[in-house]
């Protein structure tokens, strides 16, 4: 045990009132009893549990709230961050938190917990609902985030002391790969430097040394480099501006790492390694900085990046450049105003560490100021599944960005690989969804063209236009994909409502029944449906077996399915006797017009095949079973049913498509099953009535020719 939380094991306290004194600076109403209670509540509830470095539990709740109060957090977030592990560790209920510490502050604590029970292990294997229940918790509410990442941090400055190699690992790994990006994400670029910093060490440990050795070579090689070049950047600026401040920034490892094995950086020279910041008091100051600068030294021009008048996403603004500065050597600077500096460094926590928003803290404020939460939160109302966001999130979350305009001006940031369908989308999801065309830089282009930096888009829109299923192969960002699939859904389940409505007609046709609200409300209550529409969509999927329906209303007539129910109807076929029981062979299902024979069976009496049906081959050496008989034409219309198997396309309109053509060779669809769906392709089987074999082929040949309908079978 370490000789300061040895300390603290003692004298509790004494660190409590330093974490009081520690907040009292800067929220002066702080509820100091909120603090004890919360402080002495884990204290007490961890007393009997260690970590793995020997430190008594309640020391790491304590640093966590330490580390929050240095963000100057309100004192809500804090008292969390001292509950936080009290729920996971068992140690307490939610109830108890809640009626000790109030709804609010349990909620937090709880999401908290649910966050540290998601397991996200490999990128590639991490499940999808784990990842879209921990997107969903931080979306509620940001201080979960924030608190989480402060519990992270303080979990990897101690990382050394976890004794299980593989575990260390897995920590680092997934702080790597979640938390260190998710920091970015909201603009906390401290937090995410620190993360990515001590998990490099872990995950990478040769690396780190090596790049960690080689800087330090190269900073004691070049001893006064840092000093003289702000010296020199002063000199320049000094007489034009008043209150500048100049500094230089080592690079951190895990980023140039990163950037050595993209772009093949070298690090050859101690210049490599440093960025160097001009902080302004304006805005304006720092364009006029940036001319000064340019017109001393000159610039590399594919470096320059201006993020001032196009900020990213999460809020970061400054203007990068690279000039050749004295004797030659390439520096990379960053100017910046002071307010822009804040949101640079601390991001969506810039809200509590500058704004001083002690007890007064605004969700939509902080919600507002940053793009990449607000479309986070806007893809899970829309999603259709885990899977779904987390392809979203992800995508979104480790992609770099380029900046395309409106014709007004107004610039749109999208992810590298963009569509231009993606800019409409990024701009209202109703634009994208009536997109028919855009012009780039004026140009006429396909809506599924790659964007770049620069492009001025302008967006065609028409009324009738609706999201297409092949949007979704060129469109790349979360919000237009999430948009698409959701319109696709809606009009999918529409048809399939009118398709259910449709079957449902004729079911109860059959029977001499209508579809009154009475009825209705019977089979949404017998086959367990809250709503008519989800009934009908059922039943239009072919989730409920139409014979189903018939046998609630008549369960006698469906006994033996829908074969008896024919069998009931005098058949028009002459060569039988009377009283015979009779039925249509399933291997065949043969049509009035076509040639027919009887088959004596000892169950069914006679089955009627076609011919010239494979089955019958079994029968050749029982000329006694077998019956000669013919249709009777005279007897008036019969109806009987087929079934076709169709492969259709997975497309916005095909099903009305068949639906229509059916009918308007005046035929009735009995049943529709859907046998597999897949991205492309729909397999189904569909029952239709016929009065004869003609009108059969007639439809066959109507359907073949709809170019929904890729592949056609009687069955
Ligand atoms: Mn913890």
């Amino acid at each position: 045990m370490g000789k300061k939380s040895q300390d603290f094991y003692k004298n509790p306290d004494k660190y409590l009132v330093k974490l009081e004194k520690k907040i009292s600076k800067y929220n002066k109403s702080l509820d100091t009893k909120l603090l004890k209670s919360a402080y002495y509540f884990s204290f007490n509830r961890h007393l009997f549990q260690l970590r793995d470095s020997g430190d008594p539990y309640a020391y790491h709740p304590y640093e966590v709230a330490k580390i929050l109060a240095e963000l100057k957090f309100d004192i809500k977030s804090i008292v969390t961050a001292l509950l936080h592990d009290t729920v996971e560790d068992g140690v307490a209920t939610n109830c108890e938190i809640e009626s000790s510490f109030g709804k609010e502050i349990s909620n937090l604590v709880e999401s908290v917990t649910k966050l540290s029970k998601l397991q996200l292990p490999d990128k590639e294997v991490r499940e999808a609902s784990n990842f879209s229940k921990f997107i969903i918790a931080i979306s509620k509410d940001i201080r979960v985030l924030l608190i989480k990442l402060a519990d992270r941090l303080h979990n990897m400055r101690t990382i050394g002391f976890v004794k299980d190699k593989k575990r260390k690992i897995k920590i680092a790994k997934e702080t790597l790969e979640v938390y260190a990006p998710l920091a970015g994400r909201v603009g906390f670029q401290i937090m995410r430097e620190e993360l990515e910093t001590l998990s490099f060490k872990q995950t990478n440990p040769v690396a780190y040394q090596s790049l960690n050795k080689r800087i330090n070579y190269l900073n004691n090689k070049n001893k006064n480099f840092v000093s003289d070049t702000i010296k020199n950047i002063k000199k320049i600026l000094s007489n034009d501006f008043k209150n500048i401040e100049v500094s230089g920034r080592q690079k951190k490892i895990y980023s140039t790492w990163k950037k050595m094995q993209n772009k093949s950086i070298a690090l050859e020279k101690v210049s490599d390694i440093y960025a160097f910041r001009i902080i302004t008091q304006t805005k304006n100051d720092c364009y006029k900085v940036l001319g000064k600068v340019h017109m001393t030294w000159s610039m590399v021009p594919e470096r320059f990046k201006d993020f001032i008048s196009t900020p990213k996403p999460n809020g970061y603004a400054s203007i990068h450049t690279t000039i050749i500065g004295p004797e030659g050597i390439q520096m990379e600077l960053q100017i910046r105003s002071m307010e822009m500096h804040k949101i640079a460094d601390y991001g969506v926590a810039s809200h509590w560490i500058y704004k001083n928003l002690g007890n007064n803290y605004s969700k939509k404020e902080i919600k507002e100021s940053n793009k990449w939460f607000q479309d986070v939160i806007e893809i899970i109302n829309v999603a259709g599944g885990p899977r779904e966001l987390m392809e979203h999130s992800r995508i979104d979350m480790y992609s770099d960005n380029v900046f395309c305009f409106t014709p007004k001006g107004d610039v749109i940031s999208l992810v590298k690989g963009s569509s231009a369908l993606d800019f409409a989308y990024a701009i209202h999801s109703t634009l994208g969804d009536k997109t028919i065309g855009v012009k780039i830089n004026g140009n006429l282009s396909p809506i599924s063209e790659v964007v770049s930096n620069g492009d001025q888009i302008e967006v065609l829109i028409s009324k009738g236009q609706k999201p297409q299923p092949n949007w979704l192969s060129f469109c790349i960002t979360g919000k237009a994909r999430s948009q698409i699939r959701k319109s696709l859904r809606d009009h999918e389940q529409d048809e399939f409502e009118k398709l259910g409505k449709e079957i449902l007609k004729k079911i109860l046709l059959d029977i001499n029944k209508s579809a009154t609200k009475k009825t209705l409300s019977m089979l949404i209550s017998i086959f367990n449906y809250e709503t008519y529409r989800s009934f009908y969509i059922a039943l239009g999927r072919g989730e409920i077996n139409s014979n189903l329906i018939l046998e609630t209303f008549m369960p006698k007539v469906t006994e033996n399915g829908k074969k008896t129910k024919k069998a009931k109807n005098s058949l028009p076929i002459i060569g039988l006797t009377r009283g015979q029981a009779v039925n249509f062979a399933d291997c065949c299902n043969p049509l009035p017009g076509e040639n027919i024979v009887g088959i004596l069976t000892e169950k069914k009496g006679i089955s009627v095949h076609l011919i010239n049906c494979s089955v019958l081959d079994r029968f050749i050496n029982f000329p006694e079973l077998w019956y000669e008989l013919t249709w009777d034409t005279k007897s008036g219309e019969y109806l009987q049913t087929a079934r076709i198997s169709l492969t259709v396309q997975n497309k916005v309109g095909s099903f009305n498509k068949i639906t229509n053509c059916i009918s308007k060779l005046n035929s009735n669809i009995v049943d529709i099953k859907i046998n597999k769906r897949e991205e492309d392709f729909f397999y189904m089987d569909v029952d239709v009535q016929v009065t004869d074999s003609k009108h059969f082929n007639d439809l066959f040949v109507s359907l073949k020719l709809e170019d929904a309908i890729y592949k056609i079978k009687r069955v």
